[in-house]
């Protein structure tokens, strides 16, 4: 209750505003106006499994289907979500843009075999320092409309890697090769794991984790992104 008073409370002075455009929301509207919402640059890759997501995977990896839910366009007010989701504290972005995206795959019965959502994971000193993961925000609000458990501790992250912003795609692939490692393989066993992150550039960080699952155990991989960034 007293929960409640202080959030109305402090809206009546910082009322809450687009996280794209910066327009005030009204009525039901969270973290994106209506207007912005209908304008997400949308991929529609879970229409299509010759996706380019997807295609970018091929001779790499196995991964069963891939898509992104949005293009990240440089200079586009969709970027600064995903900025403020990883730098900001803002995981709420995480939760709502989780739920949309997983409406629009379910509107397509696109997770129909799926047996869970598997976030991909943090460096326990980086989960440390943000204080949570991004990827599993997004996971749980898809999980809530396609009615799947998130599993978190399984997959983990082992070595500190180094920035990936400076390298190119061999240096980016032999620095996260070997890095993620499955705890308890039973966990996995038989499953079809829908891989959960952020934004899909070259796609090493989860051509890693899927071989590491695919190593590991007796499992499908595909894999679901916010964004799609391609270089
Ligand atoms: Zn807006």
């Amino acid at each position: 209750m007293l929960y409640i008073l202080g959030k109305s409370f402090v809206g009546l002075f910082y009322p809450n505003l687009c996280e794209a455009c910066g327009n005030s929301l009204v009525g039901a509207e969270q973290v994106l106006c209506t207007a912005c919402r209908y304008n997400i640059p949308k991929t529609n890759y879970w229409e299509t499994d010759n996706n380019p997501v997807a295609q970018s995977f091929w001779g790499r990896v196995g991964v069963d289907k891939a898509c992104s839910y949005f293009f990240f366009n440089k200079g586009s007010n969709y970027r600064k979500l995903l900025h403020k989701l990883k730098y900001r504290g803002q995981k709420e972005i995480g939760f709502t843009l989780g739920r949309y995206f997983g409406q629009e795959l379910k509107n397509k019965s696109w997770c129909n075999g799926i047996d869970m959502l598997v976030p991909v994971p943090l460096h326990p000193k980086n989960l440390h320092k943000r204080g949570y993961n991004q990827s599993e925000c997004i996971a749980q609000g898809m999980a809530g409309v396609l009615e799947l458990a998130v599993i978190t501790g399984n997959l983990i992250k082992r070595t500190h890697t180094e920035s990936q912003t400076q390298k190119g795609r061999l240096e980016r692939w032999q620095n996260v090769s070997k890095v993620f490692a499955v705890i308890n393989p039973q966990i996995f066993e038989g499953k079809h794991i829908l891989l959960i992150d952020d934004t899909m550039t070259t796609g090493a960080t989860l051509e890693a984790c899927a071989q590491a699952l695919l190593s590991s155990c007796n499992c499908k991989v595909s894999v679901a992104t916010l964004a799609y960034a391609p270089l």
